[in-house]
């Protein structure tokens, strides 16, 4: 049931492609989490190595789930010299994220977000000096959770590069059904 509402309720949006899988079915390596050094972002965000710390904890998190739900959008990166488009695409990119998070917390759901590249939240990080600024809104990315987005997209059959000139940007939700009697179920009852 879930699977038919997102997929109505995502087609209000820019989503180039989406899909449904198992947390299982991703593909965990710390060698990713080591490839974040590489990383222009690496060391600027909370979003991001090495603030995000602990990969089996990140792995054993996100298997914590029952299902993730992942999406794309696609812009045209071509001229952007400076980064100005990247930078709008990301924040338009995050919008969908969280209404699409919300939309899965308004059906009984907790959720756990990961997205592409560092949060763009704020103008400015307040990494390392400060305590990050909108904990409950922050989005740590992918990779800094070692999962390899090319086996993982691969096994929805969905597309990891564009033509040149274009860029894709990824999130996942993972979703779960908060236990009977929780305190997250009896918040949601309201
Ligand atoms: S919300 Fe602001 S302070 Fe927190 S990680 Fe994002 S950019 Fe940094």
């Amino acid at each position: 049931m879930i699977r038919e509402e997102t997929a109505e309720f995502i087609t209000q949006f820019h989503v180039y492609q989406y899909a449904f899988l198992k947390p299982e079915e991703s593909d965990f390596s710390d060698s990713v989490v080591k490839g974040c050094k590489k990383c222009v972002h690496y060391k600027s965000a909370w979003s991001c190595p090495p603030a995000i710390v602990s990969f089996a904890r990140c792995r054993r998190e996100c298997l914590s789930y029952d299902g993730v739900f992942v999406f794309s959008t696609l812009y045209e990166s071509r001229n952007d010299d400076d980064g100005e488009i990247r930078r709008k695409t990301r924040k338009e990119h995050g919008k969908v994220t969280d209404f699409t998070s919300e939309f899965f917390r308004s059906k009984g759901y907790e959720t756990y977000t990961l997205t592409s590249d560092r949060c763009s939240i704020c103008e400015k990080c307040t990494f390392p000096r400060k305590a990050c600024r909108y904990q409950d809104r922050m989005h740590p990315c992918i990779e800094s959770h070692g999962i390899r987005m090319s086996s993982l997209l691969g096994r929805c059959d969905m597309d990891h590069f564009f033509d040149e000139g274009y860029s894709l940007l990824f999130t996942l939700i993972f979703f779960r059904k908060p236990p009977a009697g929780s305190e997250t179920e009896a918040n949601m009852k309201g």
